[in-house]
């Protein structure tokens, strides 16, 4: 049987973290470029750092994958010192920008407010915003995950201007960069309900979003996660830092996606 999605092909994003120095951010873009160039079933988008986002744009220009940023700043310009704005990302090439990363919220302090407005500030400056959440350790053991995840997609939400076009990450605090990841029964379980939220509380039409599943995601287990029906691609980032292991995540994931979880 056929899976019935609400997109043709599966996206999935690889965040480089704060890893890479030009030459090697160079490296990996050829080497993903020229692993990928036959690829077309599945969106690649990278997020290099900042100071990369140039040069990965230079050698992406001619090829299918797209750019992300990992954060950016929801004023417009001024004096904000050490920030880059949405617009300048978009003017860099960007189309997309991770919103709420958890390592954001955890070191650096940005809470539910802050990154709404990232948010609306990314759509209003054409980038697509990657908003990430997800449970801690602790919240999932006292079996909050559900209702943390959509309080935390709630507020991120708040002030999405209507008719944009937003990806959700759901990724588990304790699955990220630890080799444990969540299972794709549990992953999918969550992103139901957050398609049920928007759809039935926010009256956001399926056609609006794309649902990510992130934490230590490998070429061994995506396609687990994109066969449920509910998981639209992942967000990648340890195993991004590899051109052939990231390129095998993103066959992975197309293989999956083709399969249904039923
Ligand atoms: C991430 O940082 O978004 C992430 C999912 O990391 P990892 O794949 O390394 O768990």
């Amino acid at each position: 049987m056929e899976k019935v999605s609400r997109v043709a092909t599966p996206l999935v994003i690889g965040n480089w973290k704060m890893n890479g120095m030009l030459a090697a951010s160079g490296k990996l873009t050829r080497e993903l470029v020229a692993l990928l160039a036959e690829h077309a079933t599945c969106e690649v988008v990278v997020c290099p750092p900042f100071t990369a986002l140039l040069s990965v744009a230079g050698v992406l220009s001619a090829a299918k994958i797209r750019l992300g940023a990992q954060n950016g700043y929801p004023a417009e310009k001024g004096a904000f010192t050490g920030e880059v704005s949405m617009p300048m990302l978009r003017d860099l090439g960007c189309d997309y920008v991770l919103v709420g990363h958890s390592e954001r919220r955890q070191h650096l302090g940005e809470d539910d407010g802050f990154i709404a407005r990232k948010v609306r500030a990314a759509v209003e400056s054409g980038l697509t915003p990657v908003l990430c959440v997800g449970e801690s350790r602790a919240v999932r053991a006292a079996g909050e995950s559900e209702r943390h995840v959509l309080r935390q997609i709630e507020l991120g939400l708040e002030l999405l201007p209507s008719e944009a076009s937003f990806v959700v990450a759901y990724e588990p605090v304790w699955a990220i960069g630890t080799s444990l990841a969540a299972s794709a029964q549990d992953a999918s379980a969550v992103l139901a309900a957050v398609k049920a939220w928007l759809c039935k509380e926010r009256g956001i039409r399926e056609q609006a979003f794309r649902l990510l599943y992130g934490g230590s995601v490998t070429p061994e287990n995506i396609a687990e996660f994109t066969a449920q029906s509910e998981i639209d691609g992942a967000l990648v980032g340890g195993a991004s830092l590899s051109a052939e292991t990231f390129a095998a995540v993103v066959v992975g994931a197309a293989r999956g996606y083709l399969c249904t979880s039923k």
